[in-house]
């Protein structure tokens, strides 16, 4: 951490809190993280506890601040749910975080730091951050899609977020591609989630498994069950059949997706983030080829489909935002 950066900028707290973990950093004006830790979230010990790791994963943060000299004013937060923003409350949680409904965390940290709070939904703070500091600065209409266990996604249009009638659009995880497909655990059936993202690949690989084709996969992993996303990657990298396949329904699956999205919303620019970005020369350049095929050949025309400057920390880079330069303007809801 050098101090220099500290002085030369406004310096913010900014968390971003998912299913699996909670990360936490340093981040100055320009959306650059100076200092970032994380724990797992550990969901299922219960809301006090997933809050009472963020309080003290916040006063470490502001504590390191101000042992050189850099006072903490402002704490930007991104939280996996449905969030209304300006009371900095989570209005909706899936199971994944039990016992989050209702919960103000704005009112929370304000009463425990006395520090100015922003709170929004981690899809929307990907956005957010892609805007202000990341490849959507000069849009105005733009597509964030977040890759990860699940698939996140959000929808700017001339320079505003839309959230439609009561908050929740941008659930592009979510839309059916398959109509006798996968169940799915948001109680749909064929979400592109359960193919695309990185508990949708598994799924497949699981599968075709099961289906008694040969894969280095069962030789990497004692159990099946062990199989992970990062493995298919990495099976996929050394030619094996069953991680090839399985990253075929995955690029099918996205790129068709990215395609109807081209078409339904004309954007300026598609950004795609999230973890399985790590693994992006896997799958990006094939799903770029199938969206492109299937999207309208005229709203098709100038479309940008990149990925994140930060696609891992999108979230957390939109927190800060929320806070260096405000919350995030919508349409409706
Ligand atoms: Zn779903």
């Amino acid at each position: 951490m050098n101090a220099a950066h500290f002085q030369e900028d406004r310096v913010v707290v900014a968390l971003d809190m998912g299913g699996t973990k909670i990360v936490g950093a340093l981040i100055n004006s320009k959306g650059k993280i100076l200092f970032s830790t994380r724990k797992p979230t550990e969901a299922s010990f219960g809301r006090d506890s997933v809050l009472h790791t963020m309080t003290k994963m916040v006063g470490e943060l502001i504590e390191r601040a101000r042992s050189i000299d850099v006072a903490i004013d402002k704490l930007g937060v991104s939280v996996a749910g449905q969030v209304d923003p300006i009371e900095g409350k989570v209005i909706y949680a899936t199971d994944t975080l039990p016992g989050w409904i209702g919960t103000s965390l704005k009112e929370h940290f304000y009463d425990y730091f006395g520090i100015e709070v922003q709170v929004e939904n981690d899809a929307f703070c990907a956005a957010w951050g892609e805007k202000n500091y990341g490849i959507a600065k000069e849009a105005t209409d733009f597509v964030v899609i977040t890759l990860g266990t699940g698939i996140g996604g959000a929808f700017f249009s001339n320079s505003k977020l839309f959230v439609g009638s009561n908050g929740l659009a941008g659930l592009i995880g979510h839309m059916s591609l398959y109509p006798d497909g996968r169940k799915c655990n948001c109680g749909g059936i064929g979400c592109i989630e359960r193919y695309a993202s990185g508990s949708g690949i598994v799924q497949t690989a699981k599968e075709l498994i099961e289906a008694g084709n040969q894969t280095i996969l069962t030789r990497m992993h004692r159990d099946s069950s062990e199989i992970n996303a990062k493995s298919i990657f990495e099976a996929c990298l050394k030619n094996d059949r069953v991680a090839k396949e399985t990253i075929k329904v995955m690029t099918k699956s996205l790129g068709t997706e990215i395609g109807s999205l081209i078409t339904l919303l004309n954007p300026q620019l598609v950004v795609i983030g999230g973890g399985l970005m790590a693994s992006a020369r896997c799958f990006l350049e094939e799903t770029i080829d199938v969206a492109r095929k299937h999207s309208s050949p005229a709203a098709l025309r100038g479309v940008k489909i990149s990925s994140s400057k930060f696609p891992d920390d999108m979230c957390l880079v939109g927190a800060a935002a929320l806070v260096q330069v405000g919350p995030i303007p919508r349409i409706g809801g």
